[in-house]
């Protein structure tokens, strides 16, 4: 083939190989396993049989491992129980008491109570860079460090990084990187590409793609990195069940055609929200004049679907009224499936060191694969109600 084969096509290929011998369904087995039978009491630890035991991973596991490392154009990825398990098993694995970690101030929150809590108990030390450091701050700060924690854009405010930038330097200064890369599915954006040693993901989030199941993946691009994190894994005996790995499998077949609808519908609903009275900014890199728009169209190929909005004025308890006045939009955490969710984050800011001013409530939105006008058409009766309370004639 001359042509080198889109991610449409090369998320499928793999399924229409050509069985060696016999016919075989297109989609792998689920094989529930904890014990393997042996032919003869000598191959019982002979590793070219396949696995050994069922926490070394079954078919489909190994099939989607190596579709992701294909995706994220790794050597190796591994799968992790949650998307969580996927940042904190880099952490452990790639520092020592006395180390110290540099991340966002905007991280993920529950990666920063893995850093505040058992990694401070481990001696490891994190230092928060501002969510609207400059390139040359976030450089700054890695001195000394031992690892840069890189997530962008940031959780709920949405700041870019400049990771090729940062990932360079980091590499001159001897700093390993991570990049949690959930919202570009390891797909609009390709860490390990512009120089980040380790990327790592929910799948949990647009892998899966229909909000029934927790997963991670770790990608790296170097063997010895490579072979921390898998022995960390092996050591804290983590491992990913079949009839997950099957499903995460199933939703990264239609990934590329799902985020490109996500994205598409996104840009229309954010451009639509910042045209209103009430809004006074919307988070959403791809949106021109949204925070980090100029580093998401030089490096990113796609987007999700989350952005943030941020209300002009009005309490938390307007805030909590517009979310219970929509009808399309479920209330719940988490995103990335095909239904369109939000939340409200403004009580989230408090967990903040340098805490953004903001004019007025933050909420957030996940645009799902809906049609977009019944979306806007289910937020404009939201917001005339919001009209109506927070700014009474
Ligand atoms: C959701 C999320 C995670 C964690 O994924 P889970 O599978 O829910 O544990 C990590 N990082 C980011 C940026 C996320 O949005």
């Amino acid at each position: 083939m001359s042509r080198s084969p889109s991610d449409r096509t090369r998320l499928i290929r793999s399924a229409t190989r050509k069985p060696t011998e016999g016919r075989r369904p297109v989609n792998p087995p689920i094989e529930r396993a904890s014990t393997l039978l042996n032919p003869s009491a000598s191959t019982l630890r002979d590793p070219s049989l396949g696995p050994v035991y069922g926490i070394d991973g079954m078919t489909v596991q190994h099939e989607l491992r190596a579709l992701i490392a294909e995706m994220e154009g790794a050597i190796d990825a591994w799968l992790t129980p949650t998307g969580l398990a996927a940042v904190t098993i880099p952490l452990l694995a790639l520092t020592r008491p006395g180390d110290t970690v540099v991340a966002t101030d905007a991280a993920y929150g529950p990666s920063r109570r893995f850093l505040d809590r058992h990694m401070a108990a481990r001696g490891v030390t994190t230092r928060y860079h501002p969510a609207d450091a400059t390139t040359d701050q976030i450089i700054g700060a890695m001195d000394g460090a031992k690892l840069l924690l890189i997530e962008s854009p940031a959780s709920l405010t949405f700041e870019m990084i400049d990771v090729p930038a940062v990932a360079a330097a980091a590499r001159e200064k001897g700093v390993l990187t991570v990049m949690d890369n959930t919202w570009a599915a390891g797909l609009a954006f390709r860490p390990l590409a512009h120089g980040v040693d380790v990327s790592v993901q929910a799948i949990s989030k647009y892998a899966a793609g229909h909000s029934d199941l927790l997963m991670g993946a770790v990608a790296v691009s170097d063997a010895r990195i490579g072979k921390a994190i898998f022995n960390t894994i092996e050591d804290m005996g983590w491992h990913t069940a079949p009839d997950e790995a099957w499903l995460a499998l199933r939703g990264l077949r239609t990934l590329p055609l799902r985020m490109n609808e996500h994205a598409r519908s996104a840009l229309q609903v954010a451009a639509w929200l910042q045209d209103r009275p009430e809004v006074a900014r919307v988070l959403y890199p791809p949106l021109p004049g949204s925070v980090g728009h100029d580093l998401w169209a030089r490096d990113y190929a796609g987007a999700a679907g989350l952005m943030g909005v941020v209300f002009n004025g009005g309490s938390e308890a307007d805030a909590e009224a517009l979310l219970d006045a929509l009808t399309l939009f479920g209330l719940g955490y988490s995103w990335g499936g095909f239904e369109s969710l939000a939340t409200h984050e403004t009580s989230q800011m408090t967990l903040r060191r340098h805490a953004p001013a903001l004019k007025g409530p933050l909420i957030r939105l996940h645009i799902g694969l809906e049609d977009p006008a019944d979306l806007m058409a289910d937020l404009d009766q939201a917001l005339t109600g919001w009209r109506s309370r927070s700014y009474p004639a």
